[in-house]
């Protein structure tokens, strides 16, 4: 039995609904799942319900994209965070930013010859917040992109000509909400900022900027992805050493919008150990 402490339902950007995500876990002989959802907790009560029924332990956890003052984006995740929070409030409000967002995109659209029905788009979102990737679905059905990765390049990816600005927490903001919501806060995939390509992946820079995350409270790193290359898991892994930083990963599961990932699996091709899931419960600020 093992472990997965990184996927996605349709609470955000996954396909799965969380009952069905659980029960996949289930299937797929894990002993606990981590919902990290996209700058959302509205997967975890549905989760922890389908938890009990199938005996799956649920981890609620959160996944936050934040903004640096140089322009830097990161992932950062948080376990074990309260729905009664301070956290949880400030969700709220970056989510009806995010909804004006998205008008201006698809006001965008309109002007660029290439509409879409925001109605589809919310079928599409299955009730979770509403995102660029689920835009870009609509554009490949409204036939405006040949596939999610063109409609991006095409329309919505950070310059091109529809995307608008995101509200994002700064680094400092979304740990201090994390701690003071119980929970323990991560840096996500870091070879892999959410803004660049993978496999440039600048280990000084990299380093330098860990010790930042040090200064401001951080308690761990990804150590486990499903994306990583050797050379991605080794510096990840002797960073956490190096630090005395807690080690966690998982497979960044996301269902069918990202069919190459396997919940489960990271890329040593085997699940998470228990023994991290216990490291992290140590950790817990409440
Ligand atoms: P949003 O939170 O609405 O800004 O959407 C962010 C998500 O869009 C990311 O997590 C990625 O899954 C996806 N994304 C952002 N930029 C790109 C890009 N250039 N190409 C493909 N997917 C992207
Ligand atoms: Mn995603
Ligand atoms: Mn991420
Ligand atoms: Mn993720």
């Amino acid at each position: 039995m093992g472990i997965d402490l990184h996927a996605h339902t349709t609470a955000s950007d996954g396909s799965l609904t969380p009952t069905e995500l659980v029960q996949l876990a289930k299937n797929e002989g894990l002993s606990a799942v981590g919902i990290t959802d996209h700058d959302t907790l509205g997967g975890h009560a549905e989760a922890l319900a389908a938890g009990e029924e199938f005996g799956v332990e649920i981890v609620p956890g959160i996944e936050l994209s934040v903004q640096n003052g140089s322009g830097e984006k990161f992932h950062l995740l948080g376990y074990y965070v309260a729905p009664d929070s301070d956290l949880a409030r400030e969700l709220e409000t970056l989510q009806r930013e995010r909804s004006a967002r998205n008008a201006v995109i698809s006001e965008k659209l309109r002007a660029l010859g290439a509409p879409i029905s925001m109605e589809r788009v919310r079928e599409i979102a299955r009730g979770g917040v509403i995102g660029r990737p689920h835009l870009a679905l609509a554009l490949v059905e409204a036939g405006h992109a040949a596939d999610v990765q063109d409609a991006f390049n095409r329309f919505l990816a950070d310059g091109a000509g529809a995307n608008a600005p995101k509200q994002v927490l700064t680094p400092e903001r979304a740990v201090e909400l994390i701690h003071a919501a119980g929970g323990v806060a991560i840096w996500a995939h870091p070879t892999r900022p959410p803004s660049k390509r993978a496999g440039d992946a600048n280990f000084v820079e990299l380093e330098r900027q860990l010790q930042g995350w040090i200064e401001i409270g951080l308690d761990g790193l990804e150590i486990y992805y499903s994306q990583y290359t050797e050379n991605e898991a080794n510096w990840t892994a002797q960073m956490a050493r190096k630090y005395a930083l807690l080690g966690t990963g998982g497979s960044d599961f996301h269902g069918a919008s990202k069919p190459d990932i396997q919940l489960g699996k990271t890329h040593t091709g085997n699940a998470v150990s228990n023994e991290i899931l216990d490291a992290l419960k140590v950790r817990r600020r409440v």
